[in-house]
């Protein structure tokens, strides 16, 4: 009938006329009676806003129309995609990528029934923090350990414990942002602690910390300044010291390690940076790191110490809104276990394996997609197999790059084309993520592993460069 092919602005379809079209059918089947309904409404709303007087519409145009409505509204927006930013533990993209195992613990924790806080032994209730507990203390030699759900949490429960309504003694040095909102002296006056800043911007002594301590001082706080270097004239005090102080005064020492790692990198031809064992060993009596910076688990917030502090940071009523769930615990507890046994670390563990690729085999990579860029790219774009620098980041070893290898591709057409050139990649069914800067695009290979799947995601794209 020409009238049901062809509506005029007048006799635009009723919702109910369109749901009952076979292809819209078919539709509802997939995604939903009230789904499809709203975006149908949506089209019928448009149409009407768009349509000239007198004109009509194709049903075929709207049906099209809920179809990409619906789909739009299906498509993911937590999705998986390359770094290539050179960046390995990238916040914005989700720091670190889980082992195997993890990923296997966490699922098998996901479907089944858990001993979340059970004693399988005893048959009585358990504690949520007995599975990872002992590992934690067996790799850091630490008396006792708690888990809450990132660091930044960690930070702010310690605080709140040890500190509330109490001076927080912390160098004028370490008062870092991390980023975000995570600002030190905002996360204590939200934790309840009163800061006392000592000594100044490059200096702090031993008897700033002396001078300040007193009937009021809750804790002394110590924060490893990941993220920033302070060069020149410059003194702290290190941590073994200030545990002696600490501990003449009978307060506290915490130390936030933040990235917080366990084995010494330098085994894998990287910076030393403080294992949270050494820090175990200087004398701190609580100690903070993250899950999903170089420990390479998932988000998680690990305080590790003695054990009356830990027993009092498991009273505070904090603790439960911050703990972490069965998923991530399960997580955690596998990705430890890959620590007993450091030897093969580098292999299992993808944020130490990304860390210890010899730029070699990264280099032979490049070389084998450059060709293959090339030819999908064509003439509009330069590509070439470059060396380039990696860095760890989420704050750890700010100023240190690890020697690496990539792609450089340069639109010859100069202008804006890098930036459509970019939005192109980022548009790919797994879009990959480089860096642009002076007019190129670069993409950094070393957290790249499955060639054949980035090679299949290439035939995907679609760039024209201006001429
Ligand atoms: C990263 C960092 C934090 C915050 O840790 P999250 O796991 O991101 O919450 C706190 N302190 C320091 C020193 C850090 O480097």
């Amino acid at each position: 009938m020409a009238e049901a092919a062809l509506s005029s602005l007048r006799n635009l379809p009723s919702v109910d006329r369109v749901l009952r079209q076979p292809d819209i059918m078919a539709l509802v089947e997939k995604h939903g009676r009230s789904e499809t309904t709203l975006a149908i409404r949506e089209t019928l709303a448009a149409l009407r806003e768009e349509m000239q007087p007198g004109t009509g519409v194709d049903d075929a145009v709207i049906v099209a129309s809920v179809l990409s409505r619906l789909d739009a509204r299906a498509d993911k927006r937590l999705r998986p995609l390359y770094n290539l930013t050179g960046t390995v533990l990238h916040t914005n993209l989700g720091r670190a990528i889980l082992a195997e195992e993890a990923v296997e613990a966490a699922s098998a924790a996901m479907r089944q029934a858990v001993s979340l806080e059970f004693d399988l032994a005893s048959g009585k209730r358990g504690e949520r923090d007995d599975h990872v507990r002992s590992l934690i203390c067996e790799l850091t030699g630490a008396e006792d350990a708690t888990l809450v759900n990132n660091n930044a949490a960690a930070v702010l429960l310690v605080l709140n414990t040890l500190a509330q309504g109490r001076e927080a003694i912390v160098s004028r040095g370490e008062l870092i942002e991390i980023g975000g909102a995570f600002r030190m002296p905002e996360i204590m006056a939200r934790a309840g602690a009163i800061l006392r800043e000592i000594g100044t911007t490059n200096r702090t002594h031993a008897r700033d910390y002396a001078n300040a301590l007193g009937s009021e001082t809750g804790l002394i706080l110590k924060v490893h300044t990941s993220n920033y270097r302070i060069e020149g004239f410059t003194a702290e005090v290190d941590a073994r010291e200030l545990a002696k102080i600490a501990h003449q005064h009978k307060v506290p020492l915490v130390n936030d390690l933040g990235s917080g790692t366990l084995i010494d990198l330098s085994r894998f031809g990287l910076r030393k940076e403080p294992t949270v064992r050494e820090a175990v060993e200087e004398g701190a009596d609580l100690i903070t790191f993250s899950g999903d910076k170089l420990l390479g688990g998932p988000q998680a917030g690990f305080i590790v110490g003695r054990k009356d502090l830990i027993a009092a940071i498991n009273h505070n009523p904090m603790k439960r809104a911050l703990r972490v769930d069965k998923i991530r615990l399960a997580a955690c507890e596998a990705t430890l276990k890959l620590y007993r046994d450091p030897d093969r670390l580098a292999q299992r563990l993808p944020t130490m394996r990304f860390l210890a690729r010899q730029v070699d085999d990264i280099r032979q990579m490049a070389l084998r997609l450059a060709p293959v860029l090339n030819e999908v790219l064509g003439r509009g774009v330069a590509v070439e197999a470059a060396a380039c620098a990696s860095q760890i980041g989420s704050g750890a070893l700010p100023l240190d790059t690890i020697p690496s290898f990539g792609l450089s591709l340069r639109p010859t057409g100069g202008g804006r084309a890098v930036e459509a050139l970019s939005a192109a990649f980022r548009g790919l069914p797994w879009p990959v993520i480089g860096r642009v800067t002076e007019g190129a695009l670069h993409f950094d290979l070393r957290c790249l592993e499955d060639e054949g799947a980035f090679r299949d995601n290439l035939s995907s794209l679609r760039f024209e460069a201006a001429s």
